[in-house]
């Protein structure tokens, strides 16, 4: 979830609708208070609960066009396209939430990632990619937090006992980043005003949390303890972005 103010948007749903709600309470939430829910593409892990929750409480659902496909009829109504590079603004004035979708080298219709700016900072989210690519290094550059994809480890997932044609799909050029792939970006990209870095979609089988932040840390060059895990199970508290 990314907020400022009253503005809350939620990105994706693979939890059910009741289990959101349960995790929206303990931030003192209820659903009626989101200002929208943004849907990255129509794997099960990011929609599984998008349809109830947005019927429920009659929530916009922004998505681009080939993901809104995949949704159900009976949603279609709460549906706002999204476009590639065409940017949209979400809450009220004051709080303000501008939202940049990028496309992303995935295996669904029409992926897209987003940038969120509030004229202040700027936070990039990028999951679910097989590769990076230019439009992606230059989405994210310069960002002031950045949630981003280490989903597997290139050994562990070769050895692993997933069939090849996962093995494939994963490790390929439509599936998810490696470990490698993920430093290799922060590699290239400014990330000078870094102030969080949350790694993110980190297989349980192929990948280890500390695999996964040593690659980081000596991509940027961070304490270890800068970067932390979204783990599906705890989830993770609020971050802030603040100046000093
Ligand atoms: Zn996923
Ligand atoms: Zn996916």
């Amino acid at each position: 979830m990314v907020a400022k103010g009253d503005t809350y948007l939620l990105i994706d749903c693979g939890f059910s609708a009741r289990e959101i709600e349960k995790r929206l309470q303990k931030f003192d939430l209820i659903p009626s208070q989101l200002t929208a829910i943004l849907v990255t593409h129509e794997h099960g892990d990011h929609i599984n609960g998008v349809r109830v929750l947005a019927k429920k409480h009659q929530l916009p659902i922004w998505a681009t066009a080939g993901t809104a496909g995949s949704l159900a009829e009976d949603v279609q109504d709460l549906v706002q396209t999204v476009q590639y590079h065409m940017p949209f603004t979400l809450g009220e004035q004051a709080d303000e939430i501008t939202v940049y979708p990028f496309p992303v080298p995935h295996d669904a219709r029409e992926p897209s990632q987003f940038v969120f700016e509030d004229g202040e900072y700027r936070l990039g989210l990028l999951t679910d990619t097989g590769m990076i690519t230019p439009v992606i290094e230059q989405a994210l550059t310069a960002c002031d937090a950045l949630l981003l994809e280490a989903n597997h480890d290139a050994d562990m997932l070769a050895q692993s006992v997933y069939p090849d044609f996962l093995k494939q799909r994963v490790g390929g050029q439509y599936g998810h980043l490696n470990n490698k792939q993920a430093a290799n970006l922060l590699e290239k990209i400014d990330t000078s005003q870094l102030q969080h870095l949350v790694i993110m979609h980190v297989s349980e089988k192929n990948n280890t949390a500390s695999l996964a932040i040593d690659s980081c840390v000596e991509a940027i060059g961070c304490d270890q303890h800068f970067i932390s895990i979204a783990a599906q199970n705890e989830g993770f508290d609020w971050r802030y972005l603040i100046r000093e």
